[in-house]
Formats: C-alpha cells, structure tokens, sequence
C-alpha cells in the first residue's frame, strides 16, 4: 500500500508542485464556478483534477453525481472516504490526456469542469477538442493570460494561434477573473474562470481540420509577415487573394472566418 494513503479522509500531502498543485480555498470562488456551470438532472459532469476535493465536494452536494479525474495516487483514498458524506463519485485514476472522453461519454456529451493544472492547459484543451462531439460544454479555471489569448478579438496584441483555432471550433467565454490568493499555494499569476462550448461543425464549416491547423500555425509562426510571406510554402499570394483574403495582410488581422475561408480554398497540402 502507498504509505501516504490516508483512509480517515484527511489530506495529508503537501501540494505538488509538478502536477500543478493550487488548491481552492475560497467558497466565493468556487460557487461563482457552479453558477457558471448551472447542473441540471441528467446532466454527466466531468470534473478534471478535484484535488482536495474543493469543487468535488459542493458539486456533489448539488448534483448528486460526479465523475472525477486525477492523476495524483495520492489524493484518491481521502477523497473517496470525504465524497461519501456529499454523493456519488466516480473517481478515475488516470492522466487526463489518456481518458477517451468520447467512450466515456457513452452518448450522453460530457460537461467538463476543472481547475486546471496550468502547465497543461493548452493539451487539455486540444484533447478536448479531439472529441468535441462528446463534449457539451466546459468550464475551466486557467491562468488568465491564457483565457486572454483564448477569447481575444483581431488586432488584439495575444491574438493569435490559440484565439483562431479555440474559437473555429467553440465559443469561448470569459467569465471572471480570480487572484493568487484563493488558492493555496497561491500561483504567482492571476487565474480566470472560462466557458467553451463546442460549436455544431455544420456551423464550422472547416473541410479539413489539418489544413486548417497548419495554416494558422504557418500564419501566426511568423505573425510580423504579410500573409503572402509567411505562408508561402503553403500556398501562392495569388492563391490567397482567390480566396478573397488580402495577401499583403498579417495573420492578426483576419478574422476566424477569414481563415476558414482561406483553408477551405486552398489546395489540400
Ligand atoms: N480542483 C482542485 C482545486 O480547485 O482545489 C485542484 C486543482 S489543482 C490546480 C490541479 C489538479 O489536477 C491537481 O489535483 C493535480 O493533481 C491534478 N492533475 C495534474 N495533472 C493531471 C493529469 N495529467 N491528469 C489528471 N489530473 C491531473
């Protein structure tokens, strides 16, 4: 047995830095997460990394009902033994990035929830979006600059790759900022709450998500350029304007339209 496993339901372990250990300290904080959410019957929760069970527990007195991911051996006994005062927990022990959220769902889209490790957000949010059909919605607290860039318009100084590929396939909210001291230990950055929910992909409209993804990366790899430029071993400027986007623009000025439009019209690579 692990020797740090408790089964009196205390959590005994100091945060862990490498998995990106800050946990909810502040009721406020985490009830302005549940408005956010607003369960109804019948709705399948995911929560990704309950931690010490901040959000665990109060969304279990809510909803009855949770599905819980962690990575953290550790932390499962405690939370197990504590859960069983609130509802009913599901727990998963497992890397995030290795759960199948489209067998998990098993028809019923999932709504995931979670206060995020920072350092993984990015392929948190790609993997999600790998099974966006099986996805309902998601309510995520992220480092703010991160739901910044998520949620910034063209022209924006952190518009970019992140802001373009988030936003092609969901709308993305940003709900409210939170401070370093809600959590314990506090990060060293501000942290906000954000919502995503997938789009239908008739409403899309991308014919191939990997063109798509390469000419956003290509655009905004060099983000100084005009388009003409930085995507030229991709497609010619006259290619470009056949599309109906002008060449001489940068990657920051187009719109999310603008390059689906561009994708959609360019030969496949
Ligand atoms: N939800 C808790 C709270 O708000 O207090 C904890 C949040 S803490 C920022 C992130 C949580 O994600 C930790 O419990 C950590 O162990 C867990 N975690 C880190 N990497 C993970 C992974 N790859 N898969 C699942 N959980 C992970």
């Amino acid at each position: 047995m692990n020797p740090h496993e408790t089964h009196d339901g205390r959590f005994r372990e100091p945060a862990k830095k490498a998995l990106g250990q800050h946990f909810l300290h502040e009721r406020g904080v985490v009830d302005r997460i549940i408005l956010a959410v607003d369960p109804k019957p019948g709705d399948r929760i995911v929560e990704i990394g309950p931690g010490q069970g901040a959000m665990t527990f109060p969304l279990l007195e809510r909803h009855g009902h949770l599905t819980a991911i962690e990575f953290d051996r550790d932390l499962l006994a405690p939370l197990a033994v504590r859960a069983r005062e609130h509802g009913e927990l599901e727990l998963i022990h497992a890397d995030v990035l290795d759960v199948d959220f489209t067998a998990l769902a098993g028809g019923t889209p999932l709504r995931l929830v979670g206060n995020l490790p920072y350092n993984l957000s990015s392929p948190i949010l790609f993997h999600a979006l790998d099974h966006a059909a099986a996805v309902r919605d998601m309510h995520f607290m992220l480092q703010k600059e991160v739901v910044d860039r998520m949620a910034a318009a063209p022209g924006s100084k952190v518009y970019g790759r992140l802001s373009v590929m988030l936003q092609a396939w969901c709308r993305v909210t940003a709900l409210f900022d939170v401070g370093p001291g809600a959590f314990r230990p506090p990060p060293k950055v501000d942290s906000a709450v954000v919502r995503l929910v997938p789009r239908d992909p008739a409403e899309v409209g991308i014919d191939d998500p990997a063109r798509f993804a390469a000419i956003v990366r290509a655009a905004f790899g060099q983000r100084r350029k005009t388009l003409r430029n930085a995507l030229q071993a991709l497609c010619s400027g006259e290619e470009i304007a056949a599309a109906g986007v002008d060449p001489s623009l940068r990657a920051e000025q187009l719109s999310v339209p603008d390059f689906v439009r561009l994708a959609n019209a360019l030969p496949a690579a």
